[in-house]
């Protein structure tokens, strides 16, 4: 009898996954835009950004305002431009740019021709700096770092106006040119704007804009020796780009009264700046500065370490870019921080690999079967399917021989209640081949340690179905010994042990919490024969054992993969629980 569902339900684990009625939340960025759209708001046009500062990595984060900024403009029929905001040129590196853009085009966007960077806009900011101090509205000050802090006053108390505050337009003016020709020394001096320093929002009290800083930009070389701050090159930047809809994190929220400042002293056309709240992980850490600290202390192998959050390193573990996407639209956009469960990312993961992952067979921790009552040098031919999900997929032949490899944890010598696998006098199934029964067991004389197994097969099982109704629970996967591949297999874990690894006590260091057991390496596993050639990138399902992608250290001769995700889906479980509360 071949019962399909009542083995699904037994011993296999390779079950159908629930999926959990996720609605995205109501987002009130679209909602923003479609009343913009009615007031035909800039005739109509949307137009966002994604500004990415070249001085790491992207990560996971990120990836939620890349399918936000990038959506939205796809879905109102808009643009989005890909601008890079380098106007730090000390932390700065081509290598990033270069994997940003890559890592974009991988999660499946594309900015056209328009890639920019706010350094092509320093001539520009450089002449909006004039037409405010002819203005009256900015001013060279002599203040040192730490005085310009002193001088800013506190959240509860206002500030005090910089003794250089008053100079002549003329002198500031003549200063503010000798500062770009390079007359004075780094950190010497600085252009302020003038607004208010008594103003209830301390960004709002004389910001400096533009600091003296001799270094080489990677791409305006030694033009500049002055730099433009964040705060002074964003919003205008945003504005020379006619970005309709400025899409940033709440971090900004209290800054924005000061970009609306600038533009409307400058008279230039009007982005409208819109904050909401970043993405954070459980598990996981979001900060560039701490995921570089990482790669720098050798913590982790390089930005793209399989345990790392960021899109190279995701990629490597074997993500999907549909998984990310579909995981940033179902998290939505909300005005307030909070905390999302890696388990909903993970779940994203299996969803889509569910559907797309060849399954094979490799066993990772290899225990030797041999079938007594096979013919010798006998070899056969079986046949699998490639993925139940879709039987489009196809199948394959997989060899069946004398000796096999099965999963040492598949055996048990005292096995508890409800064991179901292997152990001495039990009968098994083998995964798209034959019952089989052990019969004996063979120890290392001195250690005791189980070496090899004994088995009888039933050949009337063919294909691992009875003709005669006898039903066995368990389940297992295997490998054709003298075919099978040698394989080493890389399983992860979190990166950190604590839940919020971001949050750490003043003077605590974070790397306190790194997860001794985030990686484990098994170098003997044995692959199944179909795996020969299978290269850097792929994924698959290896049968009870997860979904695998094959690593950049693979090679023809030597393969290696990395466990992208295990089967064990804990998002449902979490789904299940907060419906009940
Ligand atoms: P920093 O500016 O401290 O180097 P950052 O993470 O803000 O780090 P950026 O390169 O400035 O890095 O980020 C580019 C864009 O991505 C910004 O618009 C930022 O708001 C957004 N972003 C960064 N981190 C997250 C996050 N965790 N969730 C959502 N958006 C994020
Ligand atoms: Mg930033």
């Amino acid at each position: 009898m071949k019962d399909e569902r009542s083995e699904a339900k037994k011993g296999d684990e390779e079950k159908k996954m629930t999926i959990p009625d996720v609605t995205p939340p109501p987002n009130f960025i679209r909602e923003i835009i479609e009343k913009d759209l009615k007031e035909n708001k800039n005739q109509g046009r949307v137009h966002t950004r994604f500004p990415p500062e070249p001085n790491g990595y992207l990560h996971i984060g990120h990836a939620k305002s890349i399918c936000l900024n990038f959506g939205l403009a796809a879905e109102y029929r808009g643009l989005c431009n890909l601008r890079f905001d380098d106007t730090n040129p000390i932390k700065e590196e081509v290598e990033y740019v270069k994997s940003i853009k890559e890592d974009i085009r991988w999660l499946g966007f594309d900015w056209e021709d328009r890639e920019f960077y706010a350094s092509d806009y320093f001539e520009q900011l450089y002449e909006y700096a004039i037409q405010l101090i002819k203005a009256g509205k900015a001013y060279v000050c002599d203040l040192s770092a730490d005085e310009i802090r002193e001088y800013r006053g506190t959240l509860t108390e206002p500030g005090k106006n910089s003794p250089y505050r008053d100079r002549p337009v003329e002198e500031n003016l003549d200063l503010f040119e000798r500062m770009k020709a390079g007359e004075f020394p780094d950190g010497s001096r600085v252009l302020r704007a003038k607004i208010d320093m008594a103003h209830g929002n301390v960004n709002m009290r004389d910001p400096v804009m533009y600091r003296i800083l001799k270094a080489s930009h990677h791409r305006t070389g030694d033009k500049w020796c002055i730099y433009a701050t964040y705060d002074w090159a964003h919003g205008q930047s945003d504005s020379i780009e006619g970005i309709t809809h400025s899409i940033c994190t709440l971090e900004f929220e209290d800054h924005r009264p000061l970009y609306d400042w600038f533009i409307d002293q400058l008279g230039i056309f009007h982005s409208q700046q819109i904050e909401f709240a970043r993405l954070n992980l459980s598990f996981t850490i979001m900060s560039k500065r701490r995921l570089l600290q990482l790669v720098e202390e050798g913590i982790v192998t390089g930005w793209d370490d399989p345990r790392m959050p960021t899109i190279s390193g995701l990629r490597r573990r074997g993500y999907t870019p549909e998984s990310i996407r579909n995981f940033c639209e179902r998290i939505g956009v909300a005005k307030r921080e909070s905390t999302v469960d890696i388990a909903l990312l993970e779940h994203c993961l299996r969803e889509d690999l569910n559907k797309k992952a060849q399954r094979m067979m490799v066993v990772l921790r290899p225990l030797r079967l041999v079938i007594d009552n096979y013919p010798d040098d006998n070899v056969e031919e079986l046949e699998a399917e490639n993925n139940p999900e879709d039987p489009g997929m196809g199948s394959r032949k997989i060899p069946f021989s004398r000796v096999l490899y099965v999963e040492r944890e598949d055996f048990r010598e005292d096995p508890p209640k409800k064991w179901f696998r292997l152990a001495p006098g039990r009968e098994v199934r083998l995964k798209h081949a034959y019952y089989v029964k052990c019969v004996d067991v063979v120890k290392d004389d001195q250690t005791g340690e189980v070496v090899e197994l004994h088995c009888t097969y039933d050949p009337k099982t063919r294909g691992g179905w009875s003709d005669d109704g006898r039903m066995v629970k368990g389940t297992l996967h295997w490998v054709s010994a003298p075919q099978s591949l040698e394989a080493e297999v890389r399983l992860y874990d979190h990166l950190f042990t604590k839940p919020d690894p971001g949050e750490v006590e003043e003077g605590e260091d974070f790397k306190t919490y790194l997860n001794p057991k985030s990686l484990e390496l098994l170098t003997s596993c044995r692959a199944e024969p179909n795996l020969k050639g299978a290269k850097p990138g792929n994924r698959y399902q290896f049968l009870r054992q997860g979904y695998f992608c094959v690593d950049p250290d693979s090679s023809p001769g030597s393969l290696v993969f990395n466990r992208t995700t295990s089967l064990r889906d804990t998002w449902a479980r979490i789904e299940k629980s907060l419906k009940k509360t």
